[in-house]
């Protein structure tokens, strides 16, 4: 199976013609980077930084409506 994506989405596109299963394993090792590299506590505002903060927005943008909102961490 190959990934179709409609758009671009930023990917560059042999990224949309690469096996969903080989997509999904980069956006994994990507998503991994990005959270090691946040909880590192690194220079902040670099380039791995935003785009930590990119890709957090959009994941947790379902849990913005309060009815869908995760408990507080401790709760
Ligand atoms: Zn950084």
């Amino acid at each position: 199976m190959v990934a179709f994506v409609p758009g671009n989405h930023g990917l560059s596109p042999s990224a949309i013609l690469w096996p969903a299963a080989a997509l999904s394993a980069i956006l994994r090792e990507q998503l991994e980077y990005l959270i090691d590299h946040a909880g590192a506590r690194t220079e902040a505002g670099c380039p791995a930084c935003a785009r930590y903060l990119r890709v957090r927005s959009v994941l947790l943008e379902i849990f913005c409506n309060s009815a869908d909102a995760p408990p507080p961490p401790g709760k």
